[in-house]
């Protein structure tokens, strides 16, 4: 949690509206989410929660909104801030070894014309220990399981040095020995200040891994503390038919089936 009197949010957008072909997919979005949270990001299938990441990092372009990280344009915090993109968006048969994908995590830092060298080297191969991967480190990435392709996605990360993260479905398709170690690595970030933003998809965990929650389709339905926020009300607004609950204490949530 931000510390006490630490008002600047992480993140502050204001009034953005993203659409694809005319068709609104994100309406109107004002949210802060606080420094040193971690915080998930929660909504149906087509809720805009990968849109919503990708308008931040100006990735898709929106039709109105401000976004501001720590208090600053997106565009002069850029190398303050960490990215894993959903794993079934990047071409992995791209020939490229895992240790050269973590190396790409400091080309922000070098500049793209200088060319990394041993110390940049011995830290890629720190990331890529911390998520349990020394081994796999001359690995060309098309052959790599899910849980690892994963797992080099977060190196990469951790190596920038980030202050917010933004990870898209890291959990997604990766075994429950992966998910713990992100999991692990993610509360580690945030226990050292940072901002971790993560779209989840698996309602379960949810209480578990965050303390700060915004549940969205298209607008946002809810945002603040996750113990607030996940609530039979606002999942039933959130997720409508969709969702499944068993019990009836409305701060006890146990989905019958997995929403994806
Ligand atoms: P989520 O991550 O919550 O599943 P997305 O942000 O991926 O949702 O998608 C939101 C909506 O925008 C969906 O209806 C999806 O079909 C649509 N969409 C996503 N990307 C594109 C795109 N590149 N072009 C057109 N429509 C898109």
């Amino acid at each position: 949690m931000a510390p006490p009197g630490n008002a600047e949010p992480a993140l502050s957008i204001h009034n953005l509206t993203v659409s694809y072909h005319n068709q609104p997919v994100l309406w109107d979005i004002e949210l802060d989410i606080p420094a040193g949270v971690m915080a998930g990001i929660v909504g149906p299938n087509g809720a805009g929660k990968s849109t919503l990441i990708k308008s931040l990092l100006e990735l898709v372009p929106s039709l109105s909104g401000e976004v501001r990280v720590h208090g600053k344009s997106y565009a002069s915090q850029r190398k303050r801030v960490g990215y894993v993109p959903q794993r079934s968006s990047v071409d992995w048969d791209f020939p490229t070894t895992a240790l050269d994908v973590v190396m790409m995590g400091l080309y922000g830092r070098l500049g793209w014309f200088r060319r990394p060298g041993r110390r940049e080297r011995r830290e890629a191969m720190e990331a890529l220990a911390m998520v349990g991967m020394t081994d796999f480190a001359e690995r060309q990435i098309s052959q790599l399981s899910g849980g690892q392709q994963q797992r080099v996605f977060l190196a990469r990360a951790l190596v920038q040095q980030a202050d917010v993260y933004f990870l898209d479905e890291p959990m997604a398709g990766v075994d429950a020995t992966t998910e713990r170690a992100i999991i692990e690595i993610l509360r580690r970030l945030r226990d050292q200040g940072k901002t971790v933003i993560v779209v989840h998809h698996d309602l379960q965990t949810v209480s578990t891994y965050f303390d700060w929650l915004l549940l969205l389709n298209v607008r946002v339905i809810a945002a603040g503390n996750a113990q607030d926020v996940f609530k039979i009300d606002h999942l039933r607004k959130a997720y409508g038919g969709q969702i499944a609950l068993l019990g009836d204490h409305d701060s006890l949530m146990f989905p019958a089936s997995k929403v994806t």
